[in-house]
């Protein structure tokens, strides 16, 4: 039940978008026992009945794209551009989740082993029941999608809450799946601020939270989860480190850099926040850096900060930054708010906020380094540990320099495009959270495996699991296991 409202404001303009209930913890336990019903018809409905519904909602995602991209323009003031390609990239995932699930879930048989051999083994991937998902606002609709279509197509109803920042969206997003499943409420948004995300967290109903924010909230989300053994899939905040190897084509690799720390004003957890370029190429690079980062506007070419709060946070980043290293571009009288204009400081120490700490703005620190396993070692220094950038012309270079990348996505000569690869699992390792959403693992990550060993024979003169087990029996099977197994190989 809704006791009071919240205003969803234009960041830009300060005006109003829209007014939602705050739903207090009756209305969240209330949406959870609705969904509760409703994932036992969805459950039901079986793998082709969910197909075709997650298809036409993303037929009617694709026809309301303009009027989405509006409303996300509208709450958090990112171009309406960014807003579509946001709404693109949903519905890529949305596809594949809908097209995949089946395949990746059905009930398949597994090899037994030896001591399995009169036995049948099969192995799925059932529904949770309830997924509870727990959203940001700084892309309100592709971040919680990739929770939300996941754990839909495995099965799952969810209930959403959508970030106070951007609630018009989570609830127009929940509106226009009821046109394509309007028999049951498979999937609810509830609006309001942080005590609604936690009601939905302490709910024992909940099978699995979907979490993504920042690490601190994290932690008191997994608090919550931690009273109901509730598992939790947490998609926090990055320190992404960009590295320019001796051999990288410097051109592709600046505007690359450009566009990945200062699109959508930099308010992407995988935003290039770190820049690590080898000796060879330092002066180049920044020469072609400093040229691009001139023609690019805050206003423009990118949006506001999103949220008030964090201007505190990037000036101090930027005012501390300056003070220890180089500005190249900017400084403190770059953020005008609730714009802030590109930063890029050089030389900033290794210890200071700004390349330990999520800054979440339109800045980046570069550092020269003798090569790159210096570029290598510096990046891997975080304790975040979401995604990064390596350019570089040799491919097995950049294959291994990804690989040795601590983080759980690397782009190579291209930024951030492993979120646009459906098939891709996505998420971090450290502060940066755990679990993973997009693809088979993504699916997975909604859904509980279920084993099956089915006895096809009695095996003569082998009845291990009994008390009329004689022991020449076993003595076989010792003898059996130590002539298979007892060899050992140098
Ligand atoms: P938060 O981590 O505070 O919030 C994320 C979500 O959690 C929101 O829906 C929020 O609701 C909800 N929430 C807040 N408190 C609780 C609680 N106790 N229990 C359950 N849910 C809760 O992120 P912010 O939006 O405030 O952004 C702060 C920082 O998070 C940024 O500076 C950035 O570093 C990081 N961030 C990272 C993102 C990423 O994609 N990795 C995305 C967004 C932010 P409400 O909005 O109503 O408070």
């Amino acid at each position: 039940m809704a006791t009071l409202t919240f205003d969803s404001l234009n960041p830009a303009t300060g005006e109003v978008v829209g007014t939602h209930p705050k739903q207090d913890a009756t209305a969240v336990r209330e949406a959870v026992g609705r969904a509760e019903e409703a994932a036992a018809w969805w459950t039901a409905l079986g793998p082709a009945g969910r197909r075709r519904r997650l298809l036409d909602y993303k037929a009617v995602l694709a026809g309301r794209l303009r009027e989405l991209a509006a409303l996300v323009h509208q709450e958090t003031g990112k171009p309406v551009g960014d807003a579509a390609l946001e709404l693109v990239l949903t519905i890529t995932h949305l596809d594949w989740a809908a097209r995949n699930a089946d395949k990746v879930l059905r009930r398949r048989r597994v090899r037994t082993g030896m001591i399995g051999v009169n036995l049948e083994a099969t192995l799925e991937y059932l529904p949770l029941g309830v997924v509870g998902v727990i959203g940001p606002w700084n892309y309100p609709v592709f971040t919680p999608m990739g929770s939300i279509a996941y754990a839909l197509a495995a099965g799952n109803a969810v209930v959403f809450k959508p970030s106070e920042l951007t609630p018009g969206v989570g609830v127009r997003l929940a509106e226009l799946f009821a046109e394509s499943v309007p028999e049951r409420p498979v999937f609810q948004a509830v609006t309001g601020l942080g005590e609604t995300g936690a009601a939905l967290a302490a709910d024992p109903r909940v099978r699995k939270i979907a979490f993504t924010g920042s690490t601190a909230t994290a932690k008191r989300v997994m608090a919550a989860c931690a009273q109901n053994l509730t598992p939790i899939v947490a998609e926090c905040g990055g320190k992404d480190a960009f590295i320019v190897d001796a051999d990288a084509d410097v051109r592709a690799a600046a505007d690359a850099c450009l566009w990945g720390a200062l699109s959508n004003a930099g308010q992407t957890c995988v935003g290039v926040e770190r820049v690590y370029v080898v000796d060879a190429v330092y002066e180049p690079f920044m020469r072609e850096l400093s040229e691009r980062v001139a023609s690019v506007k805050a206003g423009q070419d990118y949006g506001p900060i999103t949220m008030p709060g964090q201007l505190d946070i990037i000036r101090r980043h930027i005012d501390d930054a300056v003070k220890s290293g180089r500005a190249v571009t900017g400084g403190p009288g770059s953020v005008r708010a609730p714009y802030v204009d590109p930063v890029i400081v050089e030389d900033v120490p290794e210890d200071s906020p700004a390349v330990r700490e999520e800054t979440f703005g339109p800045t980046i620190t570069v550092r020269r380094t003798r090569d790159a396993r210096e570029a290598l070692e510096l990046a891997n220094a975080s304790a975040y540990g979401l995604a990064g950038t390596v350019f570089s012309r040799n491919t097995r270079r950049a294959r291994e320099l990804a690989r040795l990348m601590r983080s759980g996505m690397t782009a190579i000569n291209s930024v951030i495009s492993f979120a646009g690869v459906p098939s891709l699992p996505f998420g971090g390792v450290g502060d940066s959270g755990f679990g993973r959403i997009h693809g088979a693992d993504g699916l997975r990550e909604f859904a509980r495996p279920k084993a099956v060993a089915r006895q096809r024979f009695a095996l003569p003169g082998m009845n291990l699991t009994s008390f009329t087990r004689r022991p020449e029996e076993l003595e076989r099977l010792i003898r059996i296991v130590t002539f298979l197994h007892g060899r050992r190989k140098r």
